[in-house]
């Protein structure tokens, strides 16, 4: 049985991380310091005999006793609303987050799987994104933040694979949704669900016609397992290369969930990347990995879940 650690596992990317690995049969550590996480996303773990939990913070010293055979880290705030809130812990755990993690990988002679991202792109000149295109990153915009701690998050990667000649595995994800989102992480997807449910505006920043390319949860947790079972240490993108633009995203939450609530437009955030979809032909050479999901089907799941969530269930009075 392998023994894997995962820090961030109280949040959405993370908790679905350590459902895969404790199906799989691995024994699963799960890290998270509860910033942005919540212990929700992973309580039906707890009485699970092949999981734990360690409450830490990663961006200081890491202790896990006994081995480990493999390292994913996912903890870092990573919704515009959060990093732009949290500047300092971001570039943190990004950075000394990492090189712990890189530290403890190196001593257990574990292979380590680090969550890089799309924002490594910026507002990209290239289009779609492939790996090989570094980038159009402003370092000291209010996105900053994220990017380049993420940048960062590469290269000492990258240093600790030839230098030490660690496993390591670098996956840039782009955007993804699914169940376990918070509703109020401001994203895109949760923010118009969130409306669409409370008969509220649906918020499009800018004219909309910026485009994403959203990819479902269960999608991309397949192509990191992929990945980190792979022999390949390159970046690989993992997302869904259908892509939208944001206000027709917002018309598709508004047909699905049946509200009638309107559109309305607001300020554009500054730096808000114009255009994004990934060029998925490594992923698809190298791990035989492709999205399953459709968009449509991945959102009425979605719905569904933030629909059955306690804050929109229809107040019981008890009948005594
Ligand atoms: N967005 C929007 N309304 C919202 C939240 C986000 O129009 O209430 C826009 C945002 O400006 C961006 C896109 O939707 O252009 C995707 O935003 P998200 O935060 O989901 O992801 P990211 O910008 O990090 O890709």
């Amino acid at each position: 049985m392998n023994r894997v650690l995962i820090t961030g596992a109280a949040g959405f990317l993370g908790s679905h991380l350590c459902d895969r690995f404790i199906a799989e049969g691995n024994q699963v550590i799960g890290m998270d310091n509860l910033l942005t996480g919540s212990l929700k996303n992973i309580e039906h773990l707890f009485s699970h005999k092949h999981f734990v939990f360690y409450h830490h913070d990663v961006s200081k010293f890491v202790h896990v006793p006994g081995e480990l055979d493999y390292i994913l880290h996912f903890a870092s705030p990573a919704s515009p609303i959060d990093y732009l809130k949290m500047p300092i812990q971001t570039l943190k755990v990004g950075s000394l987050g990492t090189h712990n993690l890189l530290g403890l990988a190196k001593a257990k002679k574990a292979r380590i799987l680090v969550a890089s991202t799309s924002e490594v792109y910026g507002d990209p000149h290239v289009h779609p994104q492939h790996e090989e295109y570094w980038g159009n990153v402003n370092p000291v915009g209010p996105r900053g933040v994220y990017d380049e701690a993420k940048r960062f998050q590469e290269a000492i990667t990258m240093a600790y694979h030839n230098y030490h000649g660690l496993e390591t595995r670098i996956v840039r994800i782009f955007n993804t949704y699914g169940p376990r989102m918070r509703l109020d992480d401001g994203r895109a997807l949760p923010a118009f669900m969130g409306q669409a449910l409370h008969s509220e505006n649906i918020t499009v920043f800018g004219d909309g016609s910026q485009t994403r390319s959203f990819c479902y949860i269960d999608d991309l947790v397949e192509g990191i397992y992929r990945l980190l079972m792979s022999d390949y240490v390159n970046p690989v993108n993992i997302g869904n290369p259908a892509e939208i633009s944001i206000k027709d995203f917002a018309e598709e939450i508004v047909k699905l969930s049946g509200t009638s609530s309107k559109i309305v437009y607001k300020e554009l955030p500054v730096d808000d990347p114009k255009q994004r979809r990934p060029d998925i032909s490594k992923a698809k050479e190298i791990l035989g990995w492709e999205p399953k999901v459709s968009r449509l089907e991945g959102l009425r799941i979605t719905f569904h879940y933030f629909q059955t969530l306690p804050e929109f269930q229809p107040k019981t009075e008890s009948v005594s």
